[in-house]
């Protein structure tokens, strides 16, 4: 059902006509994120251009009850920007501002609706660096990536964006407008509301504002891949690199499906001829590059490695990680519906999860690949499957049911960057138990007494 006269009146008096959508096939195109196999019609969709425009549609959506649901690009993948049945989705990509960079206190201020990638390269032309690159930058938003707290191929060595907000501009659902955090490198002034907003999930407010962190460029990186005949041989490099005190800013593996689909959709040349590959990066100083570099390549190869390509170039090395940054889309060529999860462990348990997967799949008859961040235990095992099969999505269904306990079990997480969303509210119980859940539950209606912010997501 759209939305009623009244509000889209005022939703256009407040953002122009021209930023209010309500044609059936615009409702369709804003239906779904990048969760596979979840839809539903929004009543009505507006861009925002202003933070006194979000406030004014917030007061209003509150006063009338109407839920809102936030949206950056829609790359999510835990159902986080689906609509729920008729409510307003009100969009930001058109706040997409970089509006300060300080280079005496190394910080950027940027509006919610930039992307990831234009932040990365507005730091690097000033000689910085943002360092968070989920797989998904080059359209997703810094709103977006707040609001999931997000991961990317750097994370062992960088963190996570958590690690670069330095302060939010937030629009409570009342429609107040609220600053948390600041220029200060150090500020224990009151509950830190700032981290309370990352990794929220569009349910406590909307982010208008972000102040990000930047670090010093670093000034060397090396880059290369090592084949394997078996992922354990694989996870055993990993473990004896961390073993070693290397922290490499990134160690990615490929499984032998997510190779093949890779390189038929890349074509950057990666070797076919194995069962798993790694990904391995070391940057900063030059003379540690290098050292870190070989004591990698030789723990590789003592662990089996059937080849160790070292990157000839920042040409190639570039096409080895726009290679790993393709995996999800390469899979998502080869079947009807690409089911994409982010199961977590520690990094010890890896190895033992990873071959879990496996025979889950044996199981359950299902088709899996699985690639992911190795050295944050950040597994994305995706079944190739297709939703119009109900007896196979009910087998994907049981197949992650194991997973996510066997993760559980092993000390790990249901969710290492994609978010609960609507895909893992189910299982958010299980693993946050009674006390967690119910403080969320009381911080959720402490903020948002209507429950009009993205109403459904995480809890009900
Ligand atoms: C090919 C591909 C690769 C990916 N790789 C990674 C990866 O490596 N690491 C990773 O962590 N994720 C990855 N993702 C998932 C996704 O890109 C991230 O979650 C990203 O941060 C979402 O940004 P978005 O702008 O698309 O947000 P959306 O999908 O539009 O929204 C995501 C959530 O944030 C909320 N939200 C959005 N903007 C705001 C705002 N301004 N204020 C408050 N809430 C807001 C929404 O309500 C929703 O709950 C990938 C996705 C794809 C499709």
């Amino acid at each position: 059902m759209a939305l009623g006269n009244d509000i889209l009146t005022k939703l256009r008096e407040l953002v122009g006509a021209n930023n209010v959508c309500t044609a059936k096939e615009d409702l369709i195109a804003y239906s779904f994120d990048g969760t596979a196999a979840m839809q539903a019609l929004p009543g009505g969709i507006a861009f925002a251009t202003t933070t006194e425009q979000v406030a004014a549609i917030l007061k209003l959506a509150n006063e009338i009850k109407t839920p809102v649901v936030t949206r950056g690009s829609g790359t999510g993948l835990s159902g986080g920007s689906l609509p729920c049945p008729d409510c307003l989705v009100l969009c930001l990509v058109k706040m997409d501002r970089l509006l300060e960079l300080d280079r005496a206190n190394l910080t950027m201020l940027v509006e919610p609706g930039i992307t990831t990638l234009a932040i990365a390269e507005a730091a690097m032309t000033a000689g910085l660096f943002y360092p968070p690159d989920p797989g998904s930058m080059k359209i997703s938003t810094i709103g977006g990536n707040v609001a999931e707290n997000s991961g990317g191929l750097r994370g062992l060595k960088y963190g996570i964006t958590r690690n670069y907000v330095m302060g939010l501009e937030v629009v409570l659902p009342n429609g107040e407008v609220c600053w948390t955090g600041n220029k200060c490198v150090k500020d224990v002034a009151g509950y830190s509301l700032r981290d309370l907003f990352i990794g929220s999930e569009g349910t406590l407010g909307f982010i208008t504002k972000v102040l990000l962190r930047l670090i010093p460029k670093p000034v060397a990186k090396k880059t290369m891949v090592a084949t394997y005949a078996d992922m354990g041989q694989a996870a055993q490099t990993v473990s004896e690199i961390i073993a070693a005190q290397i922290i490499p800013c990134t160690l990615e593996f490929l499984d032998r499906t997510t190779i093949h689909c890779v390189e038929d959709f890349a074509k950057v040349g990666l070797p076919l001829d194995c069962e798993a590959l790694l990904l391995m990066e070391t940057d900063g100083h030059p003379a540690a590059v290098a050292e870190e570099a070989a004591k990698m390549e030789d723990l590789a190869r003592k662990n089996g490695a059937l080849e160790v390509r070292v990157a000839k170039d920042e040409a190639e090395a570039t096409k080895l990680a726009t290679a790993r940054r393709s995996a999800f889309s390469a899979l998502a060529r080869v079947a009807p519906t690409t089911i994409l999860e982010d199961a977590t462990v520690p990094r010890s348990e890896l190895a033992k999860m990873i071959r879990f997967v496996a025979e889950i799949a044996k199981k359950y008859k299902l088709r899996v690949g699985t690639f992911g961040h190795m050295g944050d235990g950040n597994l994305h095992p995706t079944f190739l499957t297709d939703e119009r099969n109900k007896d196979e999505m009910h087998r994907v269904e049981e197949a992650f049911k194991e997973i996510f306990d066997e993760a559980i079990r092993l000390g790990g997480t249901i969710t290492g960057e994609h978010g609960v969303g609507l895909a893992k509210k189910s299982i958010l119980p299980k693993f946050a138990g009674d006390t967690q859940m119910r403080v969320m539950r009381e911080l959720r209606r402490a903020l948002d007494p209507n429950g009009i912010l993205n109403p459904g997501k995480m809890f009900d």
